[in-house]
């Protein structure tokens, strides 16, 4: 392998210096771009924000190192996808169906402690949902009445009070792991696929009277402890 192009491509030293140029001038235009933007961060950027972002990003990069790119045709494309950006926003102020397609829409997901069915619809997997959930302290489904995925794909999540805490299904892994597929005592049972709870007397062969599957574990009854 030949070190001197490994390390400078097609360029020789004398490009640095152009790129350490090009890199200063870039960054300024990326903070002026990201100001006019309006956003504060980058927290709940929406798809249709995300790739303006990435599209940004390629333009901005590839004049800071490429010798072949110029740094005006960058300062074009940042000026043009920053304009349409706020055109399209002003648009979506204006029209529901506009934002709905790009910006998405929030849905429920789940209430009173059951997985709805629009949650299959969601990006979202149990796993994360619950690993989610734990991160506000909720140990089992009984203790949350409603969860809401937002357009975003955070999720805002409505806490039963106390006294309304319904035994419901136990989303802590060691307990998720003790699920099985007959019932051996007569207890309160949590369906591990959507948390349907119910009374249930010894049996083998479960099966779910809200979504049909096959699999549950005992369910939980603690409060929540915050
Ligand atoms: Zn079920």
């Amino acid at each position: 392998m030949d070190l001197e192009s490994l390390l400078f491509g097609d360029e020789d030293w004398r490009f640095l210096l152009s790129a350490f140029v090009r890199s200063v001038i870039m960054f300024i235009v990326i903070l002026i771009g990201l100001r006019l933007l309006g956003k504060r961060g980058i927290h709940q950027l929406s798809v249709f924000e995300l790739g303006v972002i990435i599209g940004l990003g390629s333009a901005a990069g590839d004049p800071m190192f490429y010798k072949n790119v110029g740094i005006l045709p960058a300062i074009v494309v940042f000026t043009v996808v920053i304009a349409l950006y706020r055109l399209v926003t002003f648009l979506i102020t204006k029209s529901d169906r506009i934002e709905t397609l790009l910006e998405g829409r929030p849905a429920y997901i789940l209430k009173d402690g059951i997985i709805l069915e629009t949650f299959k619809d969601q990006p979202l997997g149990h796993d994360e949902f619950f690993a989610t959930l734990r991160q506000s302290q909720v140990s089992h489904l009984g203790q949350v009445e409603t969860v809401i995925i937002e357009a975003d794909g955070n999720l805002s999540v409505f806490f039963c009070p106390d006294e309304k805490v319904q035994p419901g299904l136990p989303i802590l892994p060691a307990e998720l792991d003790r699920c099985s597929d007959n019932v051996t005592i007569e207890g309160t049972y949590s369906c591990v696929h959507c948390g349907f709870t119910e009374e249930l007397m010894p049996s083998s062969g479960f099966r779910c009277r809200q979504c049909g599957h096959d699999k549950c574990v005992a369910a939980a009854v603690g409060k929540r402890i915050v």
